[in-house]
């Protein structure tokens, strides 16, 4: 089973959440840090890393000699990433997203693939889990290609093994959020009982239910704010999977970048309910596919 840990915004406890699963989990698990343009997974979950590699993202270069101004290229890309100035076919790698259709379509094998470095994988262990994480390099603005890659990653980290997933989403409800949420079975959305917090669920429930993927929700510093999330919870007809409540020792193993059930033993029979809780959609999905 994969689940994806989304928010509709950031700082509402999502990798806090995942951090305390995949320290509970009981099933071999490969924790997943999509949030490749501030992953933070890796500082809770402490991973010994055993391997990395850089990413990159194939770009057009032009053979200046070849090249006879025809113009195609610049009429494909629709990001402008390649343009036909006049005399000049202008390459702007930064805007480029890598799907090589300007190569396709060139008359002349007028262009190559030259690279843009995206960031860096790596992967490694977090005790008995898996680990992969992505982390974008500075100044690089696109992120789903790198996501993509981090997925391929874990495809090919582990492909022979029937290993659970738990993915650490980007917040928000743009582009890098659904491309982290779209190849997992369920989504768990991490809230906060605030107008803000009500907004931005609604928000984060409107893009990914069109993926048609069941969706829970985690209420956190359950306790502060207004009741706006549990009335929008009821109305959509989503189950709250867990409340956590709001407690300075879950801050302060937060700011600690601590594993709350851990370094909170009191409040661990939440996680576990969670977990529980999220085990059982497991087993639905087991017996569905063997169905
Ligand atoms: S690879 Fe795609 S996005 Fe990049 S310049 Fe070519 S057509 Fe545009
Ligand atoms: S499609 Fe090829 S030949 Fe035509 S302008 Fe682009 S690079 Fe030049």
């Amino acid at each position: 089973m994969r689940l994806a840990i989304a928010s509709g915004k950031g700082g509402t406890g999502k990798t806090t959440v995942a951090a305390a699963l995949v320290s509970l989990w009981t099933h071999p698990l490969v924790a997943v840090d999509l949030d490749v343009e501030e992953p933070n997974l890796h500082l809770f979950l402490k991973p010994e890393i055993s391997g990395g590699q850089k990413a990159f993202l194939e770009v057009p270069v032009v053979n200046e000699t070849k090249c006879t101004r025809c113009g195609l290229c610049s009429d494909l890309c629709q990001f402008k990433a390649i343009s036909l100035l006049g005399d000049i076919v202008l390459t702007f790698p930064e805007m480029c997203h890598g799907c090589g259709g300007c190569l396709m379509v060139c008359p002349e094998d007028a262009l190559s693939a030259g690279s843009r470095e995206l960031g860096e994988i790596r992967w490694g262990t977090a005790g008995t889990a898996g680990f992969i994480m992505g982390e974008l390099r500075v100044g690089e603005a696109m992120s789903p290609p790198l996501m993509r890659q981090v997925k391929a990653k874990l495809e090919e980290r582990y492909k022979k093994e029937t290993v659970d997933v738990i993915i650490d989403a980007p917040p928000g409800v743009s582009c890098p959020a659904v491309n982290a949420v779209m190849d997992s079975d369920v989504i768990l959305l991490v809230t906060e009982p605030t107008p803000f917090g009500a907004y931005d669920l609604k928000l984060a429930y409107e893009a990914f239910s069109p993926l048609g993927k069941p969706m829970g929700v985690v209420v956190n510093r359950a306790g502060i704010g207004d009741r706006g999330v549990y009335e929008f919870c009821q109305n959509a007809g989503i189950e709250i999977l867990a409340e956590i409540p709001f407690e300075r020792r879950i801050a302060e193993a937060y700011c600690k970048a601590k594993i709350v059930p851990i370094a909170y033993p009191q409040i661990k029979p939440v996680f576990v309910g969670l977990m529980h809780k999220i085990l059982n959609w497991r087993q639905y999905f087991k017996e569905a596919c063997v169905a």
